[in-house]
């Protein structure tokens, strides 16, 4: 019998990533989605399009998974909230449901994600991982005592708004806080600060664009630490170090044995990690951080897709057999 397939999908603040992935968490077809302002019944039909398009190319599929970048009910599969997407108060999943005659699955993205990096992934055979994913913002996720831990109503565990600075910068979006995590941390932040250093050093190659009026985003801050230059190399630490600060909480809070690091910032690699690791080796308390690893996702950019697929394989029973 040929395995059995679903469609996952990993909705971001910016994009959307989908796929057919099979029990042996083989991906068959992909589909990308630009959000680009969408709102709620255009982002609603963005999500449906995805979906039907890679169902074109695999009508045998039997279920849908979604990570979506914000508060979901688990229960229910109602988004509640999001900092990101027009989805407050959708009743994602009857809704989904119904329009795609197919049972579906909601989670939040981060919590997609820690499934594939600890079933599957960087993380598989840990009890207690914590999944941090940096794009638009900060997803996150939980994995305690070997499962996805939701809190009492599925909103948790948003880490990306714990608060780092109390004098920080506002918090984008909807969040009423300020100087979280996710403000002084993320793809974007890299991004921020890119551009506040490359003001400041116009010799360098980052310094460079910004005078010729080139956008400096996170991505080309990390293609350009990658190849030397040192005004990106230096955002590139910084944003490393304050997620070591972030991280030593982390550490601190749930002793995990592996904390892995994804979405689209994670292309900075070793650049990112190392200063995070040596903040959290100077400040964590030493038993916790001596039990932890800090790790890059296994699946890269393609955790959440795969974690919100193995949730539509659980729907059906099955358990991935890798
Ligand atoms: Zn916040």
């Amino acid at each position: 019998m040929p395995p059995r397939r679903v469609i996952g999908i990993d909705a971001g603040g910016t994009k959307l990533l989908g796929g057919v992935v099979d029990e042996d968490l083989v991906v068959h077809h992909r589909v990308h989605r630009l959000w680009r302002g969408a709102d709620r019944q255009e982002t609603l039909a963005i999500f449906l399009e995805a979906v039907e398009e890679v169902r074109a190319a695999a009508p045998e599929v039997e279920a849908v998974g979604f990570g979506l970048p914000a508060l979901v009910e688990w229960e229910t599969g109602i988004s509640r909230w999001s900092n990101h997407l027009p989805l407050d108060d959708v009743a994602f999943r009857d809704f989904m449901t119904e329009r795609l005659s197919l049972p579906v699955v909601v989670d939040n993205d981060g919590n997609a994600s820690v499934l594939a990096e600890a079933r599957a992934g960087a993380a598989r055979d840990a009890r207690h991982v914590v999944m941090i994913s940096l794009g638009t913002g900060i997803g996150s996720g939980l994995w305690l005592d070997g499962a996805v831990y939701r809190g009492a109503s599925g909103m948790g565990s948003e880490l990306g708004h714990m608060v780092l600075d109390i004098h920080g910068p506002d918090c984008p979006g909807d969040c009423p806080g300020r100087g979280c995590f996710e403000v002084l941390v993320s793809g974007n932040a890299i991004g921020r600060e890119g551009e506040r250093v490359a003001a400041e050093e116009p010799d360098t190659e980052l310094g460079r664009r910004l005078a010729a009026g080139l956008e400096i985003s996170g991505g080309i801050v990390t293609e350009l630490a990658h190849s030397g230059d040192q005004a990106a190399l230096e955002v590139v630490a910084e944003i490393g170090r304050r997620l070591g600060y972030g991280l030593v909480g982390v550490v601190n809070v749930f002793n995990p044995e592996v904390i892995v690091i994804g979405g689209g910032a994670v292309r900075a690699g070793e650049l990112l990690l190392e200063p995070a690791r040596r903040v959290v080796a100077e400040r964590a308390l030493p038993p916790a951080r001596e039990a932890v690893r800090i790790v890059a996702a296994h699946f890269g950019d393609e955790s959440g897709m795969l974690g919100a697929a193995m949730m539509a394989l659980d729907l059906l029973g099955e358990e991935p057999r890798s």
